[in-house]
């Protein structure tokens, strides 16, 4: 991508990223970002994330590199979990673009909102590679942005036909459940327990910032497939261990996985198992040198942790909207 020769940089908000990148495009573009990181085609450092002393909050740097579409740049992320109800997202930031040909900064957009659709997005192509053709019976687990943009995601992807969401403040479930109720769209079942919320599901979203498992392998029914979403640290996870062991595993990038995720990472230092618990990478199915899903039966599990990669080329792509079909605030930057 090369920079406007204005020098300008497009300033893109929270509601320009809603506009122009709508859930079905974003699935495709996800897919084919997955593909080439699987193929070797980005550039990915682990993130770095440097935590408030008193642990209430933190702010993490995401930079990367994308051979195709070919985007530079960086995401820029504070997580504030307590946000959450307040009016404060507890996901703000910015994902900043720069051309390929100068190094010159060329846009610089809303964080939350690309990470809201871009991660459900993502679990929609696990969706679409690993669930059964028939799954329609949804549990999410968590009633946040993430649940919300979940519901989008696997509606694109599966025909739905029960949706029950379980959240740890039950006010917060009725309001989400509410939310769809009220337009009539849709009936979404408030249930009292995360155990409740998946007996017998086909298809599990586990959207939480919970630190301790809230889904437990033993009430999982036999061909289910989870996308676990919430848990992006080596500390923290949503599943239990029987969760995790008794899944096809499978992740966004094995290298983040083995270094980021607890729901990984905390099972296998229980001894449940080792390295190679890990079936591969979700791009090396799209490429097709990994089969998803092996059996009707099987439990599959999408392990998503959030890559850099997934923030450019979304940003990419809504640049490329907004040059086209304009959009967002045009400001002099550099020289
Ligand atoms: P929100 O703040 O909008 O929602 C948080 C949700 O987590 C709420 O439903 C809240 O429940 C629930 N929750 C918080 N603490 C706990 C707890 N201790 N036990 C059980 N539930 C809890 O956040 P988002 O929807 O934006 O994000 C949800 C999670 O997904 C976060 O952990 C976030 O870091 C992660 N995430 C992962 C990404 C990825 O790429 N994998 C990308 C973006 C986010 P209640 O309101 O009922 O208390």
């Amino acid at each position: 991508m090369t920079a406007p020769s204005s020098g300008n940089v497009l300033v893109l908000s929270h509601a320009d990223v809603y506009r122009l990148l709508t859930m079905p495009a974003c699935i495709e573009l996800m897919a084919d970002v997955l593909r080439a990181t699987s193929r070797g085609g980005a550039v990915l450092p682990l993130r770095s994330a440097v935590w408030m002393p008193d642990r209430t909050g933190m702010i993490g740097l995401m930079p990367g590199f994308l051979d195709a579409p070919h985007s530079l740049g960086l995401k820029v992320v504070s997580i504030f979990p307590g946000n959450h109800g307040t009016g404060y997202d507890s996901h703000q930031g910015v994902v900043m673009l720069f051309d390929t040909a100068h190094g010159t900064p060329i846009a610089i957009l809303d964080a939350s909102s690309i990470t809201a659709i871009r991660t459900a997005a993502v679990s929609g192509v696990a969706t679409r590679a690993l669930a059964r053709e028939q799954a329609g019976d949804l549990a999410i687990l968590g009633a946040g942005v993430q649940a919300a943009t979940h519901l989008a995601a696997m509606r694109a992807v599966r025909s739905i036909h029960r949706v029950r969401v379980w959240s740890r403040n039950p006010a917060h479930a009725q309001r989400f459940a509410d939310g769809y109720s009220s337009d009539g769209s849709l009936r979404v079942e408030v249930m009292a327990s995360a155990r409740a919320a998946v007996d017998g599901a086909d298809l599990i979203c586990t959207t939480t910032a919970a630190r301790e498992p809230i889904l437990e392998g033993a009430w999982l029914a036999p061909g289910a497939h989870i996308n676990a979403v919430g848990a992006c640290f080596a500390t923290a996870r949503e599943l239990d261990t029987a969760a995790v062991a008794r899944a096809r595993l499978i992740v966004d990038r094995r290298e983040s996985t083995l270094a980021e995720s607890g729901d990984f990472l905390i099972a296998k230092a229980e001894g449940a198992f080792g390295d190679d618990h890990i079936a591969g990478e979700l791009g090396d199915i799209l490429l097709g040198t990994l089969v998803g899903r092996e059996r009707d039966d099987q439990i599959t599990l999408f392990d998503s942790l959030g890559i850099a990669v997934e923030d450019l080329a979304a940003a990419h792509y809504i640049y490329t909207q907004a040059i086209a079909h304009g959009g967002g605030a045009s400001v002099p930057l550099g020289a």
